[in-house]
């Protein structure tokens, strides 16, 4: 039988570069000193500004009591005070904590608890603000430094913006000490160099996983700078630091943490910042910077082509775009493509990966539907589900597993989590698919999305993608719910695009020869909008609680 083993990869990884966040931050200071290394709303910092503000901050850090392994929760929006705490964490010897700051109290909570994080930064904005700082002081989280935000941000009239009002510091109690970011620049004197290895943590990375309650990542200065790396290989533009990469993911998320933060920095490219995704201020910051590389999720791509506001916008500057995340459909990426002139190529990863391990070349052959062919250094590896032990020959559906060095070494003080993460030393990804004759890695879908309808796996992708083929289609999902007679069926929630009009029956009939009778929902519901997780991924897990209710009710 021929294994899936050693498939190809794109490139080779590179070779002998600084292995420590911190020192490839050096390196690109060295070089690339007055060039700018960010526009954050028309503001901008030069790689030498950069680097003097993370020295400054890390000692002003080391002053608090951080000390090597010490754990600073970072709750941020995308600003300049993302980069600066993040390089300054790093130098100063402490691990990274990536904090949504729209976490309730109940989820801050436990990232805090469990990471053990002694240390916030968040900001100005006062729903935030007051937030961590009731949360921080029943933590037992000694210092929260505030960073002022409120003021800088866009004035654009929509609701996301307008709820931005700024925190009176110091009223709110707490048992945390407060510090702002300008007193943590004042420190004096450089920091004191604290000896790290590549191969300990960097970040804590807090992903849903496939059950129970968010586990983080552990992610090392290797594995983050491995995936930088690789990066630079597979999008392997002639002179790189030219790249102006527009950030509108959050840096809190890996995918734009690498795609966006440790790419730019490893080549000496641009990045600008939007502090949310927000359609009107996206489009007139493409207007006034022209991006050239564009990282998103494919809500964003969809939300930009279909929005009228677009035909007024050059969106020429852009010339490749990675979508990751969720799967691509066929039609936005050829609607994006169309409008922009751009390549939008398909990758694939997960938190537990620093994230890529696959994406469609950019230069090269594309395939509709296909996940791409192996980052530089990775290995793809198909299981078998219930026999890991087992590598399923090319073609067939198993359990898609990875090896490289962008993987992570486990979850965060977890050993059970962390044993059942691996099958013979490669991760599993917890997503079923399969590799072609050519190394193409397609994905099914999620391992816990499978709906088991009268013994038969039913892959909801495979009834989005049918759904997304019928033009009055803007979004869809399908999942699995509670069914008397086949335990469960497939149901699907749609969101029509503009102005367009279908009935759930008429979608219901549209799916019959495009789909098998056991794949056909029993129930096509039409909403105004589908929940989405901070990223913009469509997410399901609201939607399978709501019909649990109703039937529990029933
Ligand atoms: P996270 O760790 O939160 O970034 O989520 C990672 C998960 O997103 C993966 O395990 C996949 O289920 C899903 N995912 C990421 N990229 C893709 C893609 N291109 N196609 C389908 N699913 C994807």
């Amino acid at each position: 039988m021929q294994d899936t083993s050693g498939g190809k990869a794109i490139g080779v990884p590179l070779q002998g570069e600084p292995r420590l966040l911190g020192d490839m931050l050096d390196t690109s200071v060295r070089r690339f000193g007055s060039r700018n290394v960010l526009d954050f709303m028309g503001r901008t910092l030069t790689y030498a500004g950069l680097g003097e503000s993370v020295d400054r901050a890390a000692k002003g850090l080391q002053d608090l009591g951080v000390v090597k392994g010490t754990r600073v929760a970072l709750c941020l929006p995308n600003t300049p005070y993302y980069p600066i705490l993040f390089f300054a964490i790093l130098k100063a010897g402490g691990i990274v904590v990536n904090v949504n700051p729209l976490y309730v109290e109940r989820e801050l909570a436990h990232l805090l608890e469990d990471s053990g994080a002694t240390i916030i930064a968040t900001c100005d904005i006062a729903e935030i603000h007051a937030r961590v700082l009731k949360v921080a002081g029943q933590m037992g989280v000694k210092h929260v430094i505030t960073c002022p935000i409120a003021g800088a941000l866009p004035t654009v009239k929509s609701i996301a913006y307008r709820i931005f009002k700024r925190a009176e510091i110091g009223h709110a109690p707490s048992d945390a000490r407060h510090c702002t970011f300008d007193s943590l620049l004042k420190a004096k004197g450089a920091p004191a160099a604290v000896a790290v290895s590549p191969d300990e943590v960097a970040v804590l990375q807090y992903t849903g996983g496939t059950t129970g309650e968010p586990k983080a990542a552990m992610l090392s200065h290797a594995n983050l700078v491995a995936n930088a790396d690789a990066m630079v290989t597979f999008v392997g533009g002639e002179q790189p630091h030219q790249d102006r990469v527009l950030g509108a993911l959050p840096l809190f998320h890996v995918f734009a943490l690498t795609t966006v933060l440790t790419y730019s920095i490893r080549t000496g490219a641009e990045m600008i910042l939007l502090p949310r995704f927000e359609l009107q201020q996206l489009l007139k910051t493409i207007d006034r910077t022209k991006p050239s590389y564009f990282p998103a999720v494919p809500t964003i791509y969809a939300a930009i082509t279909t929005a009228a506001e677009t035909q007024k916008i050059d969106l020429s500057s852009i010339h490749a775009c990675i979508s990751g995340g969720a799967p691509l459909p066929a039609e936005v990426r050829v609607a994006f493509e169309t409008a922009t002139g751009a390549k939008l190529v398909e990758g694939y990863g997960l938190s537990e990966a620093s994230p890529i391990i696959t994406c469609n070349p950019i230069g090269g052959l594309n395939k509709p539907g296909s996940a791409g062919l192996p980052f530089p250094g990775t290995t793809i590896e198909i299981r078998d589900r219930e026999d890991p032990t087992r590598l399923l020959p090319i073609g067939e559906n198993g359990e898609i597993c990875a090896r490289g060095p962008q993987i992570t070494q486990g979850y965060w003080h977890k050993p059970a989590a962390t044993a059942e993460l691996f099958a013979d030393g490669a991760l599993r990804t917890g997503d079923v698919g399969h590799l072609d004759a050519d190394g193409y890695l397609f994905i099914v879908d999620r391992i816990k999305d499978l709906i088991l309808a009268g013994g038969y796996n039913v892959y909801p992708r495979v009834i989005e993608e049918a759904l997304y083929e019928h033009p009055a289609v803007f979004e869809a999902v399908v999942i699995g719910v509670p069914d008397k007679y086949r335990g469960q069926a497939p149901k699907a929630f749609v969101v029509l695009a503009e102005g367009a009009v279908a009935t759930p029956l008429e979608l219901r009939d549209f799916l019959r020869d495009k789909i098998s009778k056991i794949e056909l929902p029993r129930e096509v519901e039409i909403r105004d909008s589908l929940p989405k997780t901070l990223i913009g991924k469509l997410s399901k897990k609201e939607l399978v609680a709501e019909e649990a209710a109703k039937a529990a009710a029933s």
